[in-house]
């Protein structure tokens, strides 16, 4: 099908096409990027959670840089409950906005000592009441540490991804994840969010898609070929 077809399609696509060339678009990211993974280094849910709050306005390869010696100093979630305001501050200062990020991360460990026995929980409910920790951050653990799919993570290449393929009209992300999840199957709503990002970094990229290069041109309403 040629990128006008695709084009013209996109205006009367039922959520059945949509469902079936959502369906073709995953397939063909798992063709591209086999590969695709959480990029954010971890070992267990404490390590995974604390990297997603770090992981705000900053690259994954830099919390990657920071969190090891994060980790060094506070193997435990209780180990970081007990840290200094001023030391963590100072370990994670190269990923930005380090007080808040500081100020949500003893928040989360508190309250987890406090509420949750010292066990990142792995639930919904539970994950979003802990501080610093919302729905995206919370869907990273769940799918990632746990292997729980409740939801798609939206950030900003997949709401970007998820826009110029047309899978929604919506810019909030709450609302574009309600979207995904009514037609992309569930066993790849993890999945999903690795591959936009990869494809987003590799091709579809901001401000300027390389749409000559890319493998969904054809099935995507915005292809510029
Ligand atoms: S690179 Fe172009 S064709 Fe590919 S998904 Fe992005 S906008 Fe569509």
């Amino acid at each position: 099908m040629s990128a006008k077809r695709a084009k013209g399609r996109s205006r009367r696509e039922t959520v059945r096409e949509r469902r079936e060339r959502t369906a073709e678009i995953v397939r063909r990211l798992h063709e591209t990027y086999p590969g695709a993974r959480c990029s954010l280094v971890h070992r267990d849910p404490y390590q995974l959670l604390a990297a997603t709050i770090l992981s705000a306005q900053c690259t994954d390869e830099r919390v990657n840089q920071v969190t090891p010696d994060l980790f060094r100093a506070y193997p435990s979630v209780s180990d970081l409950a007990g840290a200094r305001t001023e030391d963590v501050e100072e370990l994670i200062r190269s990923t930005g906005f380090f007080r808040n990020k500081t100020k949500s991360l003893l928040g989360m460990a508190n309250a987890v000592v406090d509420r949750h026995a010292g066990v990142i929980p792995d639930t919904m409910e539970d994950l979003v009441r802990l501080p610093g920790v919302g729905r995206k951050t919370a869907n990273v653990v769940l799918g990632n540490a746990f292997g729980k799919a409740e939801g798609v993570v939206v950030d900003t290449h997949v709401k970007r991804l998820s826009g110029r393929l047309r899978l929604t009209r919506e810019s909030d992300p709450v609302r574009i994840e309600q979207d995904l999840m009514k037609i992309v199957d569930r066993e790849e709503w993890t999945d999903l969010a690795h591959l936009f990002i990869d494809h987003g970094r590799a091709v579809c990229r901001a401000p300027t898609p390389r749409c000559r290069e890319c493998a969904l041109a054809d099935i995507c309403p915005s292809a510029s070929v």
